[in-house]
């Protein structure tokens, strides 16, 4: 199905439809946001609509090559993600669409590419993928979809236009989880997922673990900082890395809070009663080393998570 449903896309949709329109797109573009924007939906139509024979501004919904690209099988229509079981996109998966890029089309329009989330190519695919880029192949578009654009390469950004979805504004967010059925969602949520809906309405539903790390953490501090293998245990039960990014974003909320009342501290009792158990500069020291951890534990696979998390909460006690 094609359309763009989730009001704080439509933004971004109608400017890319002007592009359309005035036919000022490039050959590359790069669509960021968060997780749980549903941006699938942007990318989707996009490429429908550069593809469709009918009409300029969206895609039609009718005509043979729409029927093709919503049952996933129109031939120039290439998407490349990491493969099943595998974390990264390769460099042979990238070699493979410059290769593609080079062909031509096989019902006489675009060839479009559609490298998701792009940010999980390796540094090789990346330079591979630039290659291509600088001399970009007629009657073909790149486009990049990533959550976290940051982890691109420059010179691959460079290259691409990008079109940034912002998080709805907290009106506009509060509004749409009022319809969903889920008003009353916590403050602390809305941070820890940056405001993105379709993320907090999933978060929502399924916060035990994240609420049970963060209680573990406070009876490590109440404990006057002995057993760090309680919360370790706790936290490599989940996905620790997802966890450990909320509770390092729980006490960068919680660094705020010294400074005036925070609601997202204020309104949940487990983080406010952190609050009562370190000092502003203790929270400093723990959120800072914290993201550093994350940090790694992102980019180096194999890394023994127990020890490095034990070491986190020992050297919290200095
Ligand atoms: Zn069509």
């Amino acid at each position: 199905m094609f359309g763009i449903s989730y009001p704080w896309l439509k933004p971004t949709w109608e400017k890319l439809t002007q592009a359309l329109e005035q036919d000022t797109l490039p050959s590359a573009l790069l669509v960021s946001a968060s997780q749980g924007m549903g941006a699938h939906e942007v990318i989707d139509s996009l490429a429908a609509t550069l593809l469709c024979t009918n009409s300029s501004n969206e895609p039609c919904g009718f005509c043979h090559v729409c029927s093709l690209v919503e049952a996933g099988t129109h031939p120039d229509l290439h998407q490349v993600s990491p493969l099943e079981g595998k974390s990264s996109i390769s460099v042979d998966q990238i070699r493979d669409c410059n290769r593609y890029a080079l062909e031509s089309s096989q019902l006489n329009g675009l060839r479009i590419i559609v490298i998701s989330p792009a940010e999980r190519m390796t540094e090789a695919a990346m330079n591979a993928l630039l290659k291509t880029l600088e001399q970009p192949p007629e009657q073909c578009v790149f486009i990049l979809s990533s959550f976290e654009p940051h982890r691109l390469l420059p010179t691959i950004k460079s290259r691409c236009q990008h079109w940034h979805i912002e998080a709805p504004m907290l009106d506009e967010l509060s509004s749409w989880l009022d319809k969903q059925g889920e008003g009353n969602m916590p403050e602390l949520y809305k941070v820890l997922c940056a405001g993105a809906p379709l993320q907090l309405l999933e978060f929502g539903k399924k916060n035990d673990a994240f609420e049970q790390s963060l209680a573990a953490l406070e009876q490590f501090l109440q404990a006057n900082f002995a057993h760090p293998n309680d919360f370790t245990s706790v936290v490599l039960k989940g996905d620790a890395i997802s966890l450990l990014s909320a509770i390092s974003i729980s006490l960068l909320e919680l660094q705020k809070s010294y400074f005036a009342p925070t609601q997202s501290v204020e309104s949940h009792q487990t983080l406010h009663s952190l609050k009562s158990k370190l000092d502003y500069q203790q929270a400093f020291d723990m959120a800072q080393r914290l993201n550093q951890l994350v940090e790694q534990l992102t980019t180096h696979t194999g890394l023994n998570q127990e020890l490095l998390i034990s070491q986190w909460l020992i050297e919290s006690k200095c």
